[in-house]
């Protein structure tokens, strides 16, 4: 199979060949090289931010309909493309076909669209005083950052370049090493959209050119999605310039089952809490507390339905289980996996797996105090730990670093809302989960991170507010 880009890098409306180190591409499901890129040097992402930095006055000067009107062009061309898309993202990242057709590049054409739409709408304040007045403009940024991971590597490009690009920033985009071609057909689609050259370009590599990249000095602000080590890092990196953060970070979100839940939509939603994408996802909700009623009921349905995830070839649109990105973290899944079994806790189903493979793993009987219950595994492996009462459930639900998302089932809607309430989670599910409509914000609390992607609240962190005050009068100096 071949996937090899016209070049791997685009910087100022063309692609470029990498000149640093080389970065094979390889397809999970059968570990063969796809393609292989070329790292950009320290002086290529320069001149990437060089190229932003040229393009970004006359972009924030277009009439904001105009930028609309671009990038909602772009958003079209996404969707009659999708299949061809869909293929390429699932060799770059093993993802099941039948995931990709839906949920990876139609997301992202949705954030283009979403903010093509709101590009019109974007005004200042006026602000009465008296005689006189003032008013605010929401001015862009400057050129922005963007460093993607490798789970939605083509849906995170199009959700950073989208809310900064309508407010008329630049953008310099990082993918992930793992999952460097998706950006690069963003890229081509901006162009072929009537994006000017410049506004939208792309830089591979490893980390140290996302480290080069967030301490460029045309770089305004970073918008980096990754773990949380790797957040710690570039916050520090970006706190040197001052410069403007958004993170979206890992998590370990709760999933709290009240006996009264409709029993197969908790079951449903745990299932796609923990293993669409292999369980890839950083909002999945992998602590799941059960309600000591609902419990034996939940797990033996669990279980059933888990045994008819059909695990295969990613191209198989019947396919639903995909290979785990590369041999280095299905590695990692399977010490997880080996921890929660010498801990003490009970495998329902799954297990190491083998291969690329690690099936739908659940664990029961888990205490707090495991890793399986305290670390991002970042894998298909949900763990499921009891309670008794809601308190109870508040409390253990909130005694981790993570603060990325939560859920809860119950039809006890006064309950639902209280619950909602206490959780300390930047996005919260009632009776479903892991759902990222464009039109809800989306972000993390605690070490999930800062900032908001999608919705209109997105938009205050990819712009900044200049006051103006206007003397209508004389001016009244006291000496
Ligand atoms: P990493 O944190 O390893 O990497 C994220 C990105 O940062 C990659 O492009 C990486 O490059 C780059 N990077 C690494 N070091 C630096 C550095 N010092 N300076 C600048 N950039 C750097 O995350 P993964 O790719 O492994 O993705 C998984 C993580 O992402 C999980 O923790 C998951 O929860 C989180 N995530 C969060 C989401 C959210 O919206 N909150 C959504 C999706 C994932 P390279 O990979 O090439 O080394």
């Amino acid at each position: 199979m071949n996937a090899q880009p016209t070049a791997s890098l685009f910087i100022n409306g063309k692609h470029v060949e990498g000149q640093g180190k080389e970065l094979p591409v390889h397809y999970a499901y059968t570990g063969e090289t796809i393609a292989t890129l070329h790292e950009a040097t320290t002086d290529q992402v320069a001149e990437a931010c060089r190229a932003a930095k040229e393009a970004q006055p006359a972009w924030a000067a277009m009439a904001p309909v105009e930028r609309g009107r671009i990038l909602g062009r772009a958003a079209a061309i996404i969707m009659e493309r999708n299949d061809e898309l869909a293929r390429l993202e699932t060799l770059d990242t093993g993802k099941p076909i039948q995931e990709t057709e839906v949920a990876d590049w139609p997301s992202g054409a949705a954030a283009l669209e979403y903010f093509a739409g709101l590009a019109a709408t974007l005004t200042g304040q006026y602000i009465p005083l008296g005689a006189d007045w003032a008013y605010t403009r929401r001015e862009a940024l400057g050129v922005c950052a963007g460093i993607g991971a490798w789970n939605y590597p083509s849906q995170i490009a199009c959700w950073k370049a989208a809310p900064a690009l309508i407010m008329g920033n630049t953008m310099v985009f990082k993918p992930s090493e793992e999952t460097p071609l998706g950006a690069l057909k963003l890229a081509e689609i901006f162009i072929e959209a009537g994006m000017p050259a410049g506004v939208f370009n792309v830089v591979q590599g490893r980390g140290e050119v996302g480290a080069a990249l967030v301490t460029d000095p045309n770089v305004e602000k970073v918008s980096l999605t990754g773990s949380v080590p790797t957040g710690r890092k570039v916050y520090t990196a970006a706190a040197e310039g001052m410069r403007h953060v958004t993170m979206e970070l890992g998590g370990k979100s709760p999933l709290i089952v009240f006996d009264d839940a409709n029993l197969e939509d908790a079951v449903s939603a745990a299932i796609l809490a923990n293993f669409y994408s292999s369980g890839q996802i950083c909002s999945n909700g992998t602590r799941v507390f059960l309600q000591e009623g609902i419990k034996g009921p939940f797990l033996e349905r669990l279980a059933e339905r888990v045994k008819a995830i059909k695990m295969g070839d990613p191209l198989d649109p019947d396919t639903n289980h995909g290979p785990i990105i590369n041999p280095t973290q299905a590695a990692k899944i399977r010490e997880a996996i080996a921890s929660g079994q010498a801990a003490g806790a009970r495998l329902v189903c799954g297990g190491p797996g083998e291969g690329a493979f690690i099936p739908p793993t659940v664990f029961a009987d888990a205490t707090d105090d495991m890793t399986i219950a305290t670390d991002e595994i970042f894998g298909p492996v949900m763990t499921t730990l009891s309670f008794f009462d809601e308190e109870e459930a508040v409390r253990r639900a909130n005694g981790t670093g993570f603060g990325l998302a939560a859920g809860v089932f119950t039809q006890d809607l006064t309950r639902a809302h209280r619950v909602v309430a206490g959780l300390e989670a930047g996005t919260c599910w009632i009776n479903t989960y892991n759902l990222t409509p464009v039109e809800m914000p989306f972000g993390g609390v605690k070490n999930s991170g800062l900032g908001r992607e999608n919705s209109a609240a997105a938009i205050e962190h990819y712009s900044q507010l200049k006051s103006v005050y206007v003397g209508m009068g004389g001016v009244d100096a006291p000496y």
